[in-house]
């Protein structure tokens, strides 16, 4: 009792008696973030002067209880009975919220234990390829950056030796609430951010973060028969998670290069070639670009131009099953320009033997070969 008279509010808080109420908050969140029990487990002093703080901030910072104060000392503002004792626990989520700049939540719903766990964020990774590198597969390494859980404090984010404690603001649940007129309102923990732990020293390496970027090396297999666009997850690659929490996935998307001549459409293979009227008219024996390289296609006599041949199971290996779709290879006649005098002579020749008859074609033939010479 006799002790607790002398108390001087202003040097406890070490401010002047003309302070502002700014300087006062100011002056109180560097005292209380400095004793605050979470910082100082096991420290009577500290605990002692973190009371002391409060009660200070306390009595200062409403106006009428500073004028009392001012007017009467200790005495005033506790209705003379000098307790003056600490008021059970001084709701600091006011003060605090305002440095923080939490947002206010109604209150209800969230009880017991803060689920300290963060999930860790996916990873998008942009992977070109070749076009015979999607439909046969390919094994390939990509470097990515992500967060990895820190190795020297093993993601406590606390520097070595130390653990993280409970917080004492909140007890571990991660909200605090206070009365707030007719509302019970519960913000997140300003002190533990709300996960219901505090790290009084942090790791050095991570900074308190729990995480550090790191590169990492990450083996992609391409399955054959991917498409343009196809997402593989490669689940646990992403950043990892703090306080426990799962590690994000990495998803690796594929974008799939254009072929020179090659058409896909789904599993089947698409294109064209140029074949000389003799070779339509007589047939012939050509040779044809495949996946797997040259392959002989017999065109056979009387073959006309849009004419599409199919040759099975040269297509696009299907997609994590056995069989392949097809190469389809049209066949397009070209009709031969700038004759010299006698090659003239042999088409007219032709000409004279074959009659001319005109019959109407049907439309979209001659649309697919149109686009075929362009
Ligand atoms: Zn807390
Ligand atoms: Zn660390």
């Amino acid at each position: 009792m006799a002790n607790v008279a002398h108390v001087d509010y202003y040097e406890v808080l070490s401010v002047s008696k003309d302070c502002d109420e700014q300087e006062l908050k100011t002056a109180y969140r560097k005292l209380a973030m400095r004793y605050h029990p979470d910082r100082n487990p096991d420290n009577p002093e500290a605990e002692e002067r973190f009371k002391q703080a409060s009660e200070a901030y306390q009595v200062l910072s409403d106006p009428q209880k500073r004028a009392a104060y001012d007017r009467y000392g200790v005495a005033g503002v506790n209705g003379g009975t000098g307790a003056g004792g600490f008021p059970g626990g001084v709701d600091l989520g006011d003060i605090f919220g305002d440095f923080f700049g939490e947002m206010f939540n109604v209150a209800g719903g969230r009880s017991g234990r803060a689920s300290r766990a963060q999930r860790g964020r996916d990873i998008r990774y942009d992977l070109t390829i070749e076009f015979e590198e999607a439909v046969f597969g390919k094994e390939t390494t990509v470097s990515i950056k992500r967060m990895d859980v820190c190795a020297e404090c093993r993601g406590s984010g606390a520097a070595h030796g130390k653990s993280a404690s409970t917080c004492q603001q909140c007890g571990g649940r991660g909200q605090v609430r206070f009365q707030q007129g007719f509302f019970s309102i519960a913000r997140t923990c300003p002190i533990c951010s709300g996960t219901g732990q505090v790290v009084i020293e942090p790791c050095r390496t991570c900074h308190g973060e729990a995480r550090v970027e790191r590169e990492h090396t990450v083996h992609v297999k391409i399955p054959a028969g991917v498409e343009d666009g196809t997402r593989i997850r490669y689940q646990g690659e992403g950043d990892a998670g703090r306080y426990g929490g799962n590690a994000g996935d990495l998803y690796v998307v594929l974008a799939v290069k254009p072929h020179a001549y090659f058409e896909r459409d789904g599993h089947d293979l698409h294109f064209a070639v140029i074949i000389s009227f003799p070779q339509a008219a007589l047939g012939a024996e050509i040779a044809i670009q495949t996946l797997e390289g040259e392959t002989t296609l017999k065109i056979p006599e009387g073959t006309q131009s849009g004419k599409e041949f199919r040759l099975r199971g040269k297509g696009v290996p299907y997609l994590n099953e056995r069989g392949r779709g097809d190469l389809i290879v049209q066949a397009v006649v070209e009709t031969p320009k700038k004759l010299t005098k006698a090659q003239r002579e042999v088409i007219q020749q032709l000409g004279a033997t074959l009659g001319v008859e005109n019959r109407v074609a049907s439309r979209g033939l001659l649309d697919k070969m149109k686009d075929l010479f362009n």
